[in-house]
């Protein structure tokens, strides 16, 4: 494509005898038959100035042209695949991607949920871990007992999996659905029989 062209003002009056033909259509588009290419403004359609490209479907596009251009941004290749459609992909994407997310740690349960956030945040939990330690190096004990809990997350994982399902917290335990809570319930009942065992 001949990208030579200075850049014109946005509504500037950009030369009909453009960068690609007379009707500034990109290349692979064409004017709708309808137009009259010859006409002081091929453009104008009672009174509006309407796109003169030929959609897909081949009726006459129904954007307005901007003034002193023939065909409607998308048209002319004015519009940035970078900045426009793919962008909103992207955007799209990310937000369906975020909502799966959530329904996955909902699945999962609080624990997941913490877990998801601390490792999505694992910058921060660094620069937590960090500042508690050099607090707690200096003699500071309240930021030393505050280390404990993280010491044993990162050292205590691989029992973790183990044990979560008899350790478990007050927040977990609301959570659950009556059908889960009685699972549970049954579940500590046959541990304590174990432990009388
Ligand atoms: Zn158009």
């Amino acid at each position: 494509m001949d990208t030579l062209e200075p850049g014109e003002p946005e509504d500037g009056p950009a030369g009909l005898e453009g960068s690609q033909d007379a009707t500034g259509l990109a290349p692979g588009f064409h004017a709708h038959p309808d137009v009259d290419l010859g006409a002081e403004d091929p453009a104008l359609v009672e009174g509006r100035r309407y796109c003169v490209a030929t959609k897909a479907d081949g009726e006459r596009c129904k954007a307005l042209a901007p003034r002193g251009e023939l065909a409607c941004n998308a048209h002319a290749g004015r519009l940035d695949p970078s900045s426009g459609g793919h962008a909103l992909a992207r955007k799209r994407r990310e937000a369906r991607e975020r909502a799966e997310r959530e329904v996955a740690a909902r699945a999962l349960g609080t624990r997941a949920v913490v877990a998801a956030v601390l490792e999505e945040r694992a910058l921060e939990v660094r620069k937590t871990v960090e500042h508690l330690l050099t607090a707690a190096a200096t003699g500071d004990r309240a930021a030393a007992q505050s280390l404990l809990p993280w010491i044993d997350q990162a050292l205590g994982r691989p029992t973790e999996r183990v044990e979560s399902t008899q350790t478990r917290t007050v927040e977990d335990v609301r959570a659950l659905d009556p059908a889960s809570l009685q699972a549970l319930v049954a579940e500590g009942r046959a541990a304590r029989l174990r432990a009388v065992e």
